[in-house]
């Protein structure tokens, strides 16, 4: 595998496309795998966008699954054939972060699709390959387990690790893209009452199909921290802003009761300006602002339990699986016309002109 078919980015906000590359090799301490199953999400709209800093020509993708078939030297839990899946930060370790099980925060963390190529590849290489890979169940689809990287288990984490919701609490999801309709699926399976809110009625019908208790159309003038207080007598008790937007981080925050949690899902890159945030609200009372940054190989065990067994099923949010070449066309557009679902890409999927 001297080369590989892979997305590439020559230039921010330029055109993707899709061309043969210099297939990677194991760093010491990693593994390369081959992509089963990678995810369209919007955080990859960032990095093409500019937001993050990643060198040119650069390959996107970070949701992913596949089989390793490179080993690097020093790593001693992982073979060649192993089916894998990774969190979208690689913890490095080493550090104390790390060795406490939070790799999420790791300060020397690599993220593939944006400090390294990621996996809109047929191959992509992973850092650090004891601490950050981990085996996906007989029982979990390639796609299922690839929708976990980011956006499944980010919205896991942000309503367990984070917030603590618990059986009965009103939460209200703000956006139902990926993220959010995780947080929907994954609320209901803790027993919780949810309000999903979104522009698009699309989006808010996948949250009621998911069994949202109320679903809120957002048309950017609608009060809904109002409405989400007449819904839930006086506020939700854990609301998340899954869009990342100043006025979704402030309907979520506006949308709590009292000493409700707030957690922050949807990314707020400084390079578009720091939001306003009612922080007068959050003292007078006393809610907490919490943030999410995925979460770290080691609290995978508990998810993936409840996928097992059914509880959570992520493979319902995936809309639709397509190639490479289609996604070029896609990923520019995620901010504006973004799909309904999850959107899954299969690497290995030959090109619509090969003849195969
Ligand atoms: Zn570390
Ligand atoms: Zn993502």
């Amino acid at each position: 595998m001297a080369v590989m078919r892979a997305m590439v980015l020559d230039r921010i906000r330029g055109p993707l496309a899709v061309r043969e590359v210099p297939a990677p090799v194991p760093p010491n301490g990693g593994v390369v795998l081959r992509v089963l199953a990678t995810g369209l999400c919007r955080s990859d709209w960032h990095a093409w966008a500019g937001h993050d800093e990643i060198s040119l020509p650069h390959v996107p993708g970070h949701e992913l699954a596949g089989v390793v078939v490179a080993v690097g030297s020093g790593v001693s839990r992982w073979t060649d054939g192993d089916r894998v899946t990774v969190p979208f930060v690689e913890g490095c370790g080493r550090c104390a972060w790390c060795l406490s099980g939070s790799a999420q925060v790791c300060p020397d963390q690599r993220q593939p699709g944006f400090t390294h190529w990621g996996s809109f590849a047929q191959y992509v290489a992973l850092h650090a390959a004891d601490t950050n890979l981990v085996a996906i169940p007989d029982g979990v689809t390639d796609e299922a387990a690839a929708a976990l990287g980011c956006r499944f288990a980010t919205a896991y984490r942000a309503l367990t690790g984070r917030a603590g919701l618990a059986a009965g609490e009103w939460v209200t999801v703000i956006g139902a893209g990926g993220v959010g309709l995780s947080a929907v699926m994954i609320a209901k399976a803790l027993g919780a009452r949810v309000v999903a809110v979104d522009r698009g009625p699309g989006a808010l019908a996948a949250a009621a199909a998911l069994g949202a208790d109320h679903v809120l159309a957002a048309d950017g003038a609608r009060d809904i921290p109002g409405l989400v207080s007449e819904l839930t007598g006086g506020g939700s008790h854990v609301a998340v802003d899954a869009v990342g937007s100043e006025q979704t981080c402030a309907d979520s925050i506006l949308s709590l009761r009292r000493r409700g949690r707030h957690v922050q899902v949807g990314l707020l890159p400084s390079a578009v300006g720091h939001p306003r945030v009612p922080m007068a609200r959050v003292i007078g009372w006393e809610l907490d602002l919490l943030g999410a940054h995925g979460m770290a190989a080691a609290d995978y065990p508990g998810m993936l339990a409840l996928i097992e067994r059914g509880d959570l099923r992520p493979q319902d949010l995936i809309e639709r699986v397509i190639g490479l070449d289609e996604a070029c066309a896609l990923l520019p557009v995620l901010d504006t016309a973004s799909p309904a679902g999850m959107t899954m890409i299969d690497p290995q999927r030959a090109a619509p002109d090969a003849g195969a």
